[in-house]
């Protein structure tokens, strides 16, 4: 599970994630982080055991937390199967199928956005939930 974190300015300094591992046990994996002194925003791979736990985690420290459940999210009515997004994407979320078309396993995004960007027919834009 995916989720996406952003943080306000004030919390940059603390070691909130540190802290929410040893807390949690859980093993994050940071798979994209912004952070400045205007304030940061993280995407975290974490195991589906300990999902309830680091999302309560955050939120008792006023993390913005968001359920990253589609974190790419294709407009089928507007794709062509064109595969642009195929050689854009740098985790290998598309693929040509058997028949030519685009498979996609949004498991592996990790919220670049570059395929937004790099898609001619716009039809792919990033999705986000919040819990
Ligand atoms: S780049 Fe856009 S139109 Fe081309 S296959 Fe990917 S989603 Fe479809
Ligand atoms: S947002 Fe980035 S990682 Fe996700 S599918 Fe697009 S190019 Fe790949």
């Amino acid at each position: 599970m995916k989720l996406l974190l952003r943080f306000l300015p004030e919390m940059i300094k603390s070691p909130l994630i540190s802290e929410i591992i040893l807390e949690t046990g859980a093993k994050l994996n940071i798979n994209k982080a912004n952070v400045a002194p205007s304030g940061g925003e993280i995407v975290i791979d974490i195991p589906p055991d300990k999902v309830e736990d680091v999302i309560r985690a955050f939120k008792v420290r006023d993390v913005k937390v968001i359920v990253l459940e589609h974190p790419v999210i294709r407009d089928d009515e507007r794709c062509v199967n064109c595969g642009a997004c195929i050689s854009i994407c740098p985790v290998d979320v598309f693929e040509f199928g058997e028949d030519w078309s685009v498979d996609s396993n949004v498991d592996k995004c990790v919220r670049c956005g570059a395929c937004v960007y790099g898609c001619p027919l716009c039809a792919l834009s990033l999705g986000e939930e919040d819990v």
